[in-house]
């Protein structure tokens, strides 16, 4: 590994499946964010992957102001573990070769809303663009419900012979929808255990848990032990720190001395967001494992 760079997750996803862990994708939405995801994926000696949503690259700035900040912050950090900079459910092949171009080491081309053969065709061109350029590829097949960024879906299964179809274009790992919803879960979360042990060993591929959020934590271990090697969080650690900022302002403290200044006001945001993204590597069990 090149010193202080942001990796693919090619051989990262590989260690996990093989090592039985999950890397977590942490979502970024900020520089507050960015850190927080880098500073305790190092504290703990672990990959980490920070998803970007096209949304998120939007209000950032763009995609290239995104892999400048990430870069930046794993050079001035000295950052040693694997910092995997990863599109989100990128919505064209245009958006995912764009963002390669600005410096991110790992797409998701989300085609599950065309055909399955259609998806495959995109798939494969995306795969192509991407490894040409070092960089890893994630796709999907069936629907992961609720809604993240405007986009919304009901849950749809993925079923195996699209995996199998999706598998063939080259990627590096595969979110298959098996029940996981985007957001907030109304009940127990209803995962298909049995088809992601199938799933991952008949397409031999690492598999991507959407919606993390809010899953059981023995359902978690279930599911990485079934074959899911990368997992996403986004929900609870935006509201780890909403509650944060929230009780600095409820207290009054924005409006004592100093207290306004935005370091002050997202401390205590900050500070929760990176207990809770702490706790996911800890269940994931990726720590030390850089
Ligand atoms: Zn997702």
């Amino acid at each position: 590994m090149q010193q202080y760079k942001l990796v693919s997750a090619r051989e990262e996803i590989k260690k996990a499946k093989a090592g039985k862990y999950a890397i977590a994708q942490l979502n970024i939405n900020n520089l507050e964010w960015t850190k927080a995801a880098i500073e305790v994926a190092q504290e703990l000696k672990s990959p980490v992957i920070l998803g970007v949503s096209e949304g998120a690259a939007k209000y950032m700035g763009g995609f290239r102001a995104v892999a400048m900040m990430a870069q930046g912050l794993v050079e001035s950090m000295k950052i040693t573990v694997p910092v995997i900079l990863h599109l989100d459910h990128g919505q064209s092949v245009e958006s995912c070769k764009a963002a390669i171009d600005a410096g991110f080491t790992s797409v998701m081309y989300d085609g599950s809303e065309h055909s399955i053969e259609e998806n495959v065709h995109n798939t494969t061109e995306v795969v192509k663009y991407a490894h040409a350029h070092g960089v890893s590829v994630e796709a999907e097949v069936g629907t992961v419900g609720g809604t993240e960024d405007g986009v919304t879906g009901g849950v749809n299964y993925a079923k195996l012979e699209e995996c199998l179809a999706i598998a063939k274009t080259g990627i590096d790992m595969l979110a298959a929808s098996l029940g996981s919803v985007h957001g907030h879960y109304h009940g127990t979360p209803k995962l298909g255990f049995k088809e992601m042990e199938e799933y991952s060993h008949a397409t031999h591929l690492p598999l991507v848990l959407h919606g993390g959020s809010g899953i059981p934590d023995d359902m978690i271990k279930k599911a990485i032990h079934a074959g899911q090697s990368k997992i996403n969080v986004n929900t609870e650690n935006q509201e780890a720190f909403a509650k944060g900022v929230r009780a600095y302002i409820e207290s009054g403290a924005d409006k004592t001395e100093t207290g306004f200044d935005p370091r002050k006001l997202l401390s205590i945001g900050v500070k929760n967001m990176k207990e809770t993204m702490k706790g996911k590597i800890l269940l994931f069990g990726s720590n030390n494992k850089a």
